[in-house]
């Protein structure tokens, strides 16, 4: 779509692209310097000594719509506040601009973050009862009273993490980027294990040296690890004795006496066996995650995954005679050949196996995967907001409840995820993860290390390679990076 930006809004081509693809998802930005004379968008930023105001004026099928939204300047104060405000402006324009052309409200309305929650924690925090934010929530972002009421719920699950946390503590995420084969929707960092078994062990050569370097930081900082938690990729495509090594080693560098739990992905049926269960319960896992995404055979086909969901049903049977894990099962909504039916029966299956969590994902459609890439025709925006008001409803009847969520760019129908526990089974990693409770420090492939710091919130990232061999040639580079941590926390 051609957009011509006009005064203070040239600053905040971010916002206008956020908004973008929230109200018109199939259209990509394309800036131009003439108010364009088809369809197209004209968004202009300007500050007055009284009020600031935005306007937007679309133009779709030769009619106009125009949006506006303005603030009284004195709110714009500090820089970051100004930056805040004026997004918001400019988003709140573009949103009535497009509203009034006819387009089908977005359930989350102009909210366009990835982190709903911390809105609505700002709005627990300025007084508001929960009702009332749950309210707010309705009359000035436009979110639908489902969304509203989930957010608040997973809110107040935050508050309750939040509240479990002392300063220095730190979640500890390892990074295993090999799968056994490659699924059609995943963009990510797994290299599929026929491809790259020669890179295991040296990666995980590099591996121990980052985690050395690593340890000597958390030390040196007094970080508390609460968590830790292996994902990927499939980290299960590891051997046994694979992770009996790396398990010892990081017990051997870090101090994880305060884990609270520990997490392992082993995402892929196939990947397990009773063997690595013993090596974890050795080394004191305590939730693993079986992810079916679907029962249905012909979607798992369909999505990549060489496996079925008998599969799915042998590899929980190994977990639960290993016994004392939490079982996590991951589900998508909106995969090709899928559809409500079959997503209710997913779900009745899923639910008959008691898993202690199950998250429901809504496929989100990354650049670079084989569901975008290809022409697989995928369920539409309606089918996908049917499936997850089914998991909704049975979750809740079955006694689950939300406990994270989060959205993602390119969701299809702007939908969200989220997790789902029973009661006393919440996982603290995720929500510590998504709503950015405390810092999260990585080790390995696609590892991103997220530092935050105790009180203002100030944040930075440390980015590992995705790629296995690229990892390995990095490793010198990563282990330097640590330092960072001890500069940036202290
Ligand atoms: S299991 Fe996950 S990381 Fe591995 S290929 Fe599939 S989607 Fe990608």
């Amino acid at each position: 779509m051609k957009i011509l930006l006009k005064g203070d809004a040239t600053e905040y081509k971010y916002a206008v692209e956020q908004m973008l693809l929230t109200v018109f998802p199939d259209e990509r930005p394309e800036y131009v310097l003439k108010r364009p004379q088809e369809d197209g968008l004209t968004v202009s930023l300007s500050r007055a000594e009284m009020y600031s105001v935005s306007v937007c004026m679309l133009k779709r099928d030769g009619k106009v719509f125009r949006g506006t939204a303005r603030v009284l300047s004195s709110a714009l104060t500090d820089k970051i506040t100004t930056d805040r405000v004026c997004q918001r402006l400019i988003k709140d324009s573009i949103y009535r601009a497009a509203l009034s052309s006819g387009i089908k409200k977005p359930v989350w309305g102009s909210l366009t973050g990835v982190r709903p929650g911390k809105v609505f924690r700002n709005l627990l925090g300025s007084g508001l009862s929960p009702d009332e934010a749950v309210r707010r929530f309705e009359t000035d972002y436009g979110v639908d009273h489902v969304r509203a009421e989930l957010c608040c719920e997973t809110s107040l699950e935050t508050l309750k993490a939040e509240e479990s946390l002392a300063p220095k503590d730190i979640c500890l995420y390892v990074g295993i980027p090999f799968c056994p084969t490659r699924c059609s929707y995943c963009s990510f960092v797994s290299s599929s294990v026929e491809k790259s078994t020669h890179l295991i062990v040296p990666f995980l050569n590099a591996l121990e040296k980052e985690a050395a370097a690593l340890a000597a930081e958390t030390e040196k900082c007094g970080l508390r690890v609460i968590s830790l938690y292996f994902g990927g990729g499939t980290p299960t495509t590891l051997s046994a004795s694979q992770f009996d090594r790396l398990f010892s080693l990081l017990e051997g560098l870090f101090d994880l006496s305060c884990l609270r739990e520990n997490t392992v992905e082993a995402g892929r049926p196939d990947t397990i066996t009773s063997e690595k269960l013993e090596v974890l319960k050795k080394h004191g896992v305590t939730r693993i995650s079986v992810n079916p995404q679907t029962m249905n055979d012909s979607v798992l086909e369909a999505i990549g995954r060489k496996h079925t969901a008998s599969d799915i049903l042998n590899a929980l049977s190994l977990v639960r005679e290993a016994g004392g894990f939490d079982v996590n099962m991951d589900l998508i909504a909106g995969l090709p050949r899928d559809d409500p039916e079959s997503f209710r029966r997913t779900l009745d299956q899923v639910i008959s196996l008691s898993p202690e969590n199950v998250t429901v994902h809504t496929l989100s459609l990354k650049k670079g995967s084989a569901i975008t890439l290809g022409k697989t025709a995928l369920p539409s925006a309606e089918e996908v907001s049917q499936m997850l008001d089914d998991a909704d409803g049975s979750l809740r009847k079955t006694g689950y409840s939300p406990y994270y969520l989060y959205r993602q760019k390119f969701m299809s129908g702007g939908f969200e995820n989220t997790g789902w526990a029973k009661p006393g089974h919440v996982n603290l990693y995720n929500i510590c993860i998504m709503e950015e409770l405390c810092s999260i420090l990585a080790l390995g492939g696609g590892g991103s290390s997220k530092l935050i710091a105790p009180g203002d919130g100030r944040n930075i990232r440390l980015m590992a390679p995705k790629y296995p061999l690229e990892y390995i040639e990095h490793s010198d580079r990563l282990c330097e990076d640590k330092k960072k941590i001890a500069e940036f926390l202290e």
